[in-house]
């Protein structure tokens, strides 16, 4: 029988499939003892799930083919070491249960080959997912990480690590549901960056079973558990209307009268770019760089390799305009080889700019790598820095992009409401704002945007940030800079005309919401916009404000 629960929409369409789970980190089993009758049963049970999970790693190798395969192949062989196995057995009949003397004989086996050369050593990671895999099955519970699938599913997970996404293959995705998480959560980005419908803050995630067939209404926050045929049809054809009232729209974002208020793409790196192009994007308003930076934990990447992805951008839009932000490390998106491990409150702490303050060389690298990816293209770049605070954090970077010789605008992301408050003395040193209001809705209302028990307070329409909008895109114009708005309120087509009433000068969002937002725009004036954007402001709540905004332009 269908079933309805309901969570916060924050990427539009529609995904019917069944669920995969994200399994979690593998707990450490259990010490204690087991009575010495049931070894024999342990060891039985310890051999199956290694042969199983020895079996399952060839099987993929094989689908998968090239480097892939090697790679597994050499797993599902340190899965059956028979020195492993041995000690495996040894541990069980000293009375051990088959998942910690698993775990144990990892631990020994782990600790000599990190210590047996650099080769060696590179295999750890390996090990361990063997280890996660041979556990998870002796537990009973799903394996960690991604799940294993070559049929499409629905992802359901409690929240989704920039790190676990960065694997994601996305002809396999249909869309995310997450337990935790608000609008502006890293797993809500990317699934508006993939263009898959998502879910996120859905309380009871964790009820729906592995393999159950759920219907995920992107738009309105409906999961249906084993919908109807009825339910499935009604979805479906409300998605292509939805699709087919874009359909038409094309060219540079203008309102009605002809305004123009640029539409730029917010990318990750050289694989979102044929997206943004696809979707008419006029270049990029926010180059999160530190997807890069992912892949390693322990080194930045060299500033060849840097340079290397920030061309593949770059090229892209040679006529257009390429924003890129430097790294911006820390909280949410932690990097061993930079972000304190000890901090209480790590989204208070050294994050963003205050990281590559305190490691000037990985930022002066970074911005070589983009002198030289930009050398020779007539791509308008431009750099800002994550996390300004006020006026010395900005003179900070500017003076760094200017020791490097980098020939490009430099700029300053509105994220802490600081910046905002003061953003005619940010303005003294850099040349344009870019408001990060994910960030800036988090810091304003105290409200962690990983936590979906706050995230009614990531609602971007809250009047509180809609004034702090207002008063960076106010001082940047009476000091003729600029200011483009790239958090996730520009994706909102509604809020996106409310945003261009309060003076904001250019919108970037994940590429699959251009087309929703160009045609948001084309249907109002500029002084329709602004007197959306003037009632909205006068409201006390980010439901008032929507109203009041949606009357004003449907001229009720
Ligand atoms: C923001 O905070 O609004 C922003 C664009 O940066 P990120 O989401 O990457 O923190
Ligand atoms: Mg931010």
């Amino acid at each position: 029988m269908e079933t309805t629960l309901r969570g916060v929409g924050v990427s539009h369409g529609v995904a019917i499939g069944e669920v995969r789970r994200m399994g979690t980190a593998v707990l450490e089993p259990p010490t204690g003892r087991i009575p010495a009758q049931d070894a024999e049963r342990e060891r039985g049970r310890a051999r199956q799930a290694v042969d199983a999970v020895a079996a399952d790693l060839t099987t993929r190798g094989g689908l998968a083919g090239g480097d892939a395969q090697a790679v597994l192949e050499a797993q599902a062989m340190m899965a059956q070491d028979p020195e492993l196995m041995a000690d495996v057995e040894r541990r069980v009949a000293g009375g051990v249960a088959a998942a910690r003397a698993v775990y144990d004989a990892f631990a020994s086996y782990r600790e000599l080959l990190a210590g047996a050369g650099e080769y060696l050593a590179g295999r750890v990671a390996d090990l361990d997912d063997v280890r996660d895999r041979i556990v998870a099955r002796l537990m009973g519970v799903p394996m960690p990480g991604l799940p294993d699938s070559d049929k499409p599913y629905v992802l359901v997970a409690r929240d989704l690590a920039p790190a676990d996404t960065a694997l994601l293959d996305p002809s396999l995705v249909l869309g995310f549901v997450t337990e935790e998480g608000g609008p502006t959560s890293h797993s809500a980005i990317l699934a508006r960056a993939l263009g898959v419908p998502a879910v996120v803050a859905l309380p009871d995630a964790a009820t729906l079973a592995e393999g159950a067939v759920i219907a995920v209404d992107g738009g309105t926050g409906d999961v249906f558990v084993d919908p109807a045929e009825e339910t499935k049809e009604r979805l479906a054809a409300a998605d292509a209307e939805r699709r087919a009232a874009v359909a038409g729209s094309a060219g540079p974002g203008s309102t009605a009268d002809g305004y123009l208020v640029p539409l730029l793409a917010n990318v990750g790196g050289p694989t979102d770019v044929a997206a943004a192009v696809e979707a008419g994007a006029e270049g990029v308003g926010l180059f999160r760089t530190e997807f890069l930076f992912l892949d390693d934990s322990e080194h930045a990447p060299s500033e060849e390799k840097q340079a290397e992805a920030y061309r593949q951008v770059l090229e892209a839009f040679p006529e257009g305009r390429v924003v890129v932000r430097v790294l911006d490390a820390g909280a949410d998106k932690p990097l061993a080889f930079l972000t304190p491990g000890d901090e209480p409150n790590p989204a208070l702490g050294v994050r963003g700019l205050r990281s590559l303050i305190g490691h000037p060389e990985i930022l002066r690298t970074q911005l070589a790598a983009l002198a030289r990816a930009a050398e020779g293209l007539s791509v308008r770049l431009e750099v800002m820095a994550p996390m300004v605070a006020d006026r010395a954090d900005a003179r900070a970077f500017a003076q760094a992009c200017r020791a490097a010789g980098l020939r490009a605008k430099v700029g300053a992301m509105v994220e802490i409401p600081s910046a905002a408050l003061r953003a005619r003395s940010v303005l003294r040193e850099v040349e344009f704002l870019s408001l990060g209001t994910n960030d800036l809705a988090q810091y304003t209302f105290a409200a962690d945007r990983q936590v979906g028990a706050v995230s009614r307070f990531q609602d971007p329409w809250q009047p509180a940030l809609l004034d702090l909008v207002a008063l960076s895109a106010e001082a940047a114009r009476d000091g003729g800079g600029s200011c483009g708005v790239c958090g996730e309120a520009a994706a909102d087509p509604l809020l996106a005309c409310v945003l261009t009433g309060l003076g904001v000068t250019s919108l970037s969002m994940g590429s699959a919401s251009i087309p929703y937002v160009r045609a948001a725009l084309a249907r109002y004036t500029l002084a329709q916009c602004e007197r959306a954007a003037a009632a909205a402001r006068a409201a006390d709540s980010a439901e008032e404000a929507r109203a009041a905004a949606r009357a004003v332009l449907s001229g009720k």
